[in-house]
């Protein structure tokens, strides 16, 4: 799924609608792209849609930042389950997980050692993680993941970027799937 956002409104709503498909236990995300593509841009949106409040700035240098709390949808229950536990769903607590978001840039020259136990670590689910530059990190990834080439036309000097999703796994197809499905029904990002 390709999708054309004008400006960077358009993104921070694929960001909104991206943040409320994500599963309940997290997501690992790789983003590729040229340097301002978009990919930065990206990630803060979606970290403040899941309700990070701190300033969130681009690991470019530090190669990892760290953000608490995101607020993750609860999965949905049944009718049954709800009648059943007579819990309205407004009710049900809300999950909070840790993000991380890494840049691999720099390790082209300091070497992929220096940062493959964290990313290994934050491959598990029950967190959320973000790498830009994943190219970088080849061999370190997770094989289930969703990959986020980001773009631009070179010969357009406007604020159009491109955001290509491209799931690896089941699970992350039926992610896909779910924005796919909401992009459409919101009549947003044609
Ligand atoms: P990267 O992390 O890929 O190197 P950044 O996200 O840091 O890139 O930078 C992208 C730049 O492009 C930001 O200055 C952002 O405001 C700008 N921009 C313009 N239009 C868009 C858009 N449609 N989507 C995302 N960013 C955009
Ligand atoms: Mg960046």
């Amino acid at each position: 799924m390709k999708i054309k956002t004008s400006n960077i409104e358009d993104t921070k709503k694929l960001a909104e609608i991206f943040a409320s498909c994500l599963p309940s236990e997290g997501a690992f995300v790789s983003l590729f792209g040229d340097i301002g593509a978009g990919k930065t841009a990206f990630a803060r949106c979606v970290f403040k849609a899941l309700g990070v409040r701190e300033k969130i700035t681009s690991p470019s240098f530090v190669i990892l930042n760290e953000y608490k709390g995101a607020k993750l949808p609860q999965k949905e229950h049944s009718a049954a389950q709800t009648a059943q536990k007579e819990l309205p769903q407004k009710e049900l607590p809300q999950k909070e997980l840790p993000i991380y978001h890494f840049d691999l840039y720099r390790l082209e020259n300091e070497g992929l050692e220096t940062i493959k136990e964290e990313l290994r670590e934050y491959s598990r689910p029950g967190v959320l993680t973000f790498v830009e530059w994943a190219d970088f990190g080849a061999g370190e990834l997770p094989y289930n993941r969703l990959n986020i080439k980001v773009s631009y036309d070179e010969e357009e000097f406007n604020d159009s970027r491109y955001y290509e999703f491209e799931p690896v796994g089941a699970e992350y197809k039926e992610f896909v799937q779910k924005i796919s499905q909401k992009v459409q029904s919101e009549g947003l990002l044609k």
